[in-house]
């Protein structure tokens, strides 16, 4: 009998990934044969990979694999190098004509792929959106743990709504990817995102590996853009935290005052320049903590308002059915 279920596109972002690509295909053509087996996916269930603008041999070997494999890979590879956010942001845009369901999965698999079933089991529940958890971090480096653990807290603290070790290992339903193709902006933060977007959701926990083969491909900076991303289209707190801080210093200020024109009616005027000089450079100290928190805002508003197109597809593989 043929089963005709839900077809689940695995999007996968690769940048630079030519080490570890042949592998990872290899585990996931294997896997996806053994759940269209098992029928909890279609038959018409793919790899889609997204060549996140690589300058090394990646889109030669998706090319390769999307003959090798005609029925289980097509890829499509990005003009430039627009970051992880953006490919994944290509990949589900390519995938969302064909696919009931798509996971979006890093390209080096040091997510469980073993977990993928549960996904769907969850899927099928009835959760449109499934969010892969991590459940530790032994493999990072003390660097990644620490910077993970302070972002994470941070954005508790700022009260937005991302999911604690949870990164871009995820099921979207068409439903919910539909729902995230009205987001309009570019600095994307999918995690946040996605997670502030409601629909029935549940999650998946996941054992972390180390990376096989290349090197992390999310540089220091890389991250911290990303941090400053989710922090600053997430929450206005900051805002807040600035007019607070403003109050304070109003209030600290006052009390200077007062205690200035005490000494100065004391007739010892010398000793307040002293206090003045402090609260000239505290004032100037918050005043461009102001600005420069405002400018982020500010800066993100100008970018927002150009609405540039996230990537452009240079070309595809297997994509003419
Ligand atoms: N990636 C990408 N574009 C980039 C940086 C990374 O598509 O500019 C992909 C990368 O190929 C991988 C995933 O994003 O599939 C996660 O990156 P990586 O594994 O290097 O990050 P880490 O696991 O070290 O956080
Ligand atoms: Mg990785």
């Amino acid at each position: 009998m043929h089963f005709d279920g839900n077809c689940l596109y695995l999007v996968v972002p690769c940048f630079e990934e030519e080490l570890v690509l042949e592998t990872t295909n290899k585990k996931l053509i294997k896997k996806l044969e053994m759940m269209i087996k098992k029928e909890i996916i279609s038959e018409k269930s793919k790899i889609l990979y997204v060549d996140d603008g690589s300058r090394d041999n990646t889109w030669n070997i998706m090319k390769r694999l999307g003959k090798e494999y005609p029925n289980r890979v097509s890829a499509v590879c990005l003009a430039r190098n627009e970051g992880h956010q953006n490919a994944l942001m290509a990949g589900m845009k390519t995938a969302y004509e064909f696919a009931d369901i798509v996971i979006t999965i890093d390209a080096d698999l040091q997510q469980d792929i073993e977990v993928l079933d549960e996904f769907v089991e969850k899927y099928l529940a009835g959760n449109d959106i499934v969010f892969g958890i991590r459940k530790s971090r032994s493999s990072d480096s003390i660097l990644k743990k620490g910077t993970a653990l302070f972002f994470y807290k941070l954005m508790g603290w700022l009260g937005t709504e991302t999911i604690p070790n949870h990164a871009d290992y995820r099921l979207l339903s068409k439903n919910a990817m539909r729902a995230l193709f009205q987001y309009k902006e570019t600095q994307l933060f999918l995690r946040g995102i996605i997670a502030s977007m409601g629909f029935q959701t549940d999650t998946v926990f996941f054992d972390v590996k180390e990376r096989k083969a290349g090197k992390s491909k999310y540089s220091l900076k890389k991250m911290l853009v990303l941090a400053v991303n989710g922090i600053t289209s997430l929450s206005i707190k900051p805002l807040h935290l600035v007019f607070w801080m403003g109050l304070l210093s109003v209030f600290v200020s006052t009390i200077m005052i007062i205690r200035n024109v005490y000494i100065w009616s004391l007739g010892i005027a010398v000793q307040g320049w002293t206090s003045i000089l402090c609260s000239l450079w505290f004032l100037g100290g918050v005043i461009m903590i102001a600005l420069g928190i405002i400018g982020e805002y500010v800066g993100k508003t100008y970018l927002e308002t150009k609405e540039r197109p996230l990537f452009f597809i240079k070309e595809g593989v297997n994509l003419d059915e």
